[in-house]
């Protein structure tokens, strides 16, 4: 029993009593079509079931955002909440690069050798690992794609030429990225895998470090693939996701916590650094996350925090969250909540290449307002000055 199964309040069925998968609403639509325009927002905390419910009442429309379910069980999550929500457009989260890195020999998981066969538990293919996430529900299938070094282009080129041999219009290709490959001559490898890339493509920048998109030239790179003809997708970023949207991205997801706004690379994990400082909070007019014990000591100290009017938190304020609330439950909820307001309100004016510029300048403008009101100077983080720098 793991705690995902447990926290649905449903007992898990059996075999036998698992409905059918539900029918997706796929049909003759290509894995671009079908994704193409959405912003994800991408869950991964244990309370994964209650995101469908709150997409349902917070997004003006399901056909242009959709939920990334994680966690080592996200295959059965993703089957219990398609059982329920057959017009939710859902991906189950790949984690392989967290695990090994892709060589020009196993870009993917490995599969069956011809002498293993045979064996009852030889390990499952490529095809069929994409397959098992179609069966659950999910919307499109993500390959499990290993990290992809730096450099390492015969791994770049066999994940390609592996992807391509599956004959199939349900998969988005997947490439947990070292943020290096986006600067200098590497990046061309890069548009060059795009292009030969039957699928669609997905970029996850993976850095246990810190932010994948802070490196200089990492920004500029990720423009440039997405203003591609044949453009990405960006999964797994913080609000990047929406500034890469404006600049063409095919599709984006935003990370309700801070370890799903990037990749991990094999052996440190998928987790965010441990602090004392409380949950990071996204503050919608400020466009940016904060710690809410950091506002508390920096910002609010001696001026109340403003109220949040979110449905998670209700009119209290914004700071409330203590040390015990790290990825907590409500925190997480007005995370999700705060993402789909910017994709509401970008759709609202014909999308986020004429929404974002106002975004990121009144996003700007209100640090200034900050500053103001509690007596301090407060600098726009270094992320929202990046963009301001480049809008599209
Ligand atoms: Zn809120």
């Amino acid at each position: 029993m793991t705690t995902e199964e447990n926290l649905s309040g449903a007992p898990a069925a059996s075999p036998a009593q698992r409905p059918a998968p539900a029918t997706r609403q796929l049909a003759p639509a290509t894995a671009r079509t079908l994704v193409a325009g959405r912003v994800l927002v991408v869950a991964g905390t244990p309370e994964q079931h209650r995101y469908p419910a709150i997409l349902q009442s917070e997004a003006t429309s399901l056909a242009t955002t959709g939920l990334v379910v994680c966690g080592a069980n996200a295959t059965a999550t993703v089957r219990r909440i398609r059982a329920s929500h057959p017009d939710l457009f859902m991906l189950c989260d790949q984690t392989a690069n967290e695990k090994f890195n892709a060589s020009d020999q196993a870009p993917f998981p490995h599969s069956a050798s011809s002498a293993a066969q045979d064996s009852l538990f030889a390990p499952p293919t490529l095809d069929e690992r994409v397959q098992a996430q179609i069966d659950a529900g999910a919307s499109l299938a993500l390959t499990p794609t290993g990290h992809i070094q730096a450099g390492d282009r015969p791994a770049l080129r066999a994940v390609i030429t592996e992807a391509n041999k599956l004959k199939r219009n349900d998969v988005i290709v997947l490439m947990p990225l070292s943020p290096k490959w986006l600067v200098g001559s590497d990046l061309k490898m890069v548009m060059a895998a795009i292009k030969r890339c039957k699928h669609p493509v997905a970029i996850t920048l993976c850095d246990s470090g810190g932010d994948p998109m802070s490196p200089k030239g990492v920004l500029a790179g990720a423009q440039a693939l997405a203003a591609m003809d044949t453009p990405p997708m960006f999964h797994k970023t913080d609000l990047a996701g929406f500034h890469l949207m404006a600049h063409g991205a095919l599709a984006a997801s935003v990370g309700v916590i801070a370890s799903k706004r990037r990749g991990a690379v094999p052996g440190k994990g998928g987790f965010a650094q441990q602090t004392n400082r409380g949950a990071t909070v996204l503050i919608p007019g400020l466009l940016r996350f904060r710690r809410s014990l950091d506002m508390q000591d920096q910002w609010y100290a001696s001026r109340k925090a403003p109220d949040c009017p979110c449905t998670a938190c209700g009119g209290r304020p914004i700071d409330r969250f203590g040390v015990d609330e790290y990825d907590d439950a409500e925190p997480t909820e007005h995370n999700a909540i705060g993402v789909i307001s910017y994709i509401n309100n970008a759709h609202a004016v014909g999308g986020f290449t004429s929404a974002w510029p106002d975004v990121v300048r009144d996003g700007v403008a209100a640090h200034a307002s900050l500053s103001q009101y509690v007596g301090t100077k407060v600098d726009p983080p270094a992320n929202l000055l990046a963009w301001s720098k480049n809008l599209p």
